[in-house]
C-alpha cells in the first residue's frame, strides 16, 4: 500500500497502476476515523476494481462555522492499519493546505435537492461535499466511486452532479453498516456519553418499527409515518429531532401528507437527524411501500 500526501503524488501513483494494467480504478472518499463502514466499502471497491485509492481528509469547506471541523477525531496510524487490512492500494492523506492552497472561487453547487433534510440544518454543508469529490475525481479520474446510504441525500447529490456534468465515474452506492444493536456506524459515535450511546438506539427503532407498520399496514401515509417515527424518538428523553422526514428516493420529493404510500411508484426513504447533546446523528431506511405492503 502506498501513502501519497500530494497530489502530483497522487497522480503519479494512480498513473503507475493504470499503466501496469491494474485498472479499473476506484475510488472510497473519506474523513476518516475509520470503521466498518469505511472497510465495507474498500470491500465492495477491491471486488470491483484492480486499484483501490481511498483519501482521508477532514473537509474544512464542509463544515459550518458552529460546527466540529476542529473537534472531529482523528487518528492517522489506525486508519492506515485498517486501510491495509481492507486492501486499499493508494491511501491520498493531503493537508488543507495541499487541497486549498489558495481561496477557493470555484465550487460545484447542486440545487434543489441539497435544500432539504441536512441541507436544510447545515447550509453550505453539500456545496463543500460536491466541490472535495469533485477535485477528488478529477485528481485521481477514477472509473467508480464507492459511497455508503448512511449518507444517503449525499448519494442522491453527488449523482445528481456526475450526471449533470457528465463525469465520467460511477457511483456505487454501499448499504449502511450497523453496530449489533442497529446503531449506524459512524465516526462521530465516539463523542456520545454511555446514556447518550444506549438512547441513541432510538433511531434505529424507530426506522424498523416504522417499517413494520407499513408492512401490516397500521401506517398508510406519510403523515401516520412521520408521526410514529417522531412519536418513538421522543420516547428517548435525551433525543431533541432536527428532522424525520419522508421523501421519494433519490429524487428527495416531498409528498402530501395524507397520500397513501402504496401508492408512490419507486424507492421512498424515511431520514432522520437527532441530537443527543452536542452530536448530531443521521439515520436513514430506503424501501418501496408497494413491495412491502404486498408481502402482508
Ligand atoms: P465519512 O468518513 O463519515 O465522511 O464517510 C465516508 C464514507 O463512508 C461515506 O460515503 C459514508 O457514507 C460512508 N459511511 C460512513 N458510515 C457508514 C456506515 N455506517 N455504513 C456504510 N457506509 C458508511
Amino acid at each position: 500500500m502506498r501513502v501519497v500526501r500530494t497530489v502530483e503524488q497522487l497522480r503519479e501513483a494512480v498513473g503507475f497502476m493504470r499503466g501496469a494494467g491494474q485498472g479499473p480504478v476506484g475510488l472510497v472518499p473519506t474523513m476518516g476515523y475509520l470503521h466498518d463502514g469505511h472497510a465495507s466499502l474498500l470491500r465492495r471497491a477491491g471486488e470491483m476494481c484492480g486499484t483501490v485509492v481511498m483519501s482521508i481528509f477532514v473537509n474544512p469547506i464542509q463544515f459550518g462555522p458552529n460546527e466540529d471541523f476542529e473537534a472531529y477525531p482523528r487518528d492517522e496510524r489506525r486508519d492506515l492499519e485498517l486501510a491495509e487490512r481492507e486492501g486499499a492500494d493508494i491511501v491520498f492523506i493531503p493537508a488543507v493546505e495541499e487541497m486549498y492552497p489558495r481561496e477557493i472561487r470555484s465550487k460545484i453547487v447542486v440545487s434543489s435537492l441539497t435544500t432539504r433534510l441536512c441541507g436544510a440544518s447545515r447550509p453550505g454543508h453539500f456545496d463543500g461535499v460536491t466541490t472535495v469529490v469533485a477535485k477528488l475525481f478529477n485528481m485521481v479520474q477514477p472509473d467508480y466511486a464507492y459511497f455508503g446510504l448512511k449518507d444517503a441525500q449525499q448519494v442522491a447529490v453527488l449523482r445528481q452532479m456526475v450526471d449533470d456534468l457528465n463525469m465520467n465515474v460511477k457511483i456505487v452506492p454501499c448499504p449502511i453498516v450497523r453496530e449489533a444493536d442497529g446503531l449506524a456506524l459512524s465516526s462521530r459515535n465516539v463523542y456520545l456519553s454511555a446514556e447518550e450511546r444506549l438512547q441513541a438506539l432510538v433511531l434505529s427503532r424507530s426506522l424498523r418499527e416504522a417499517h413494520s407498520a407499513v408492512e401490516e399496514g397500521r401506517a398508510a401515509t406519510t403523515d401516520e409515518v412521520r408521526e410514529l417515527l417522531k412519536s418513538t424518538i421522543s420516547s428517548s428523553p435525551l433525543a431533541d429531532i432536527d428532522y424525520a422526514e419522508i421523501l421519494t428516493f433519490p429524487q428527495l420529493e416531498p409528498l402530501e401528507g395524507n397520500f397513501p404510500l402504496v401508492e408512490t411508484d419507486g424507492e421512498i426513504i424515511m431520514a432522520l437527524a437527532v441530537r443527543f447533546g452536542r452530536t448530531r446523528l443521521i439515520d436513514n431506511m430506503i424501501f418501496t411501500p408497494k413491495e412491502v405492503a404486498a408481502l402482508v
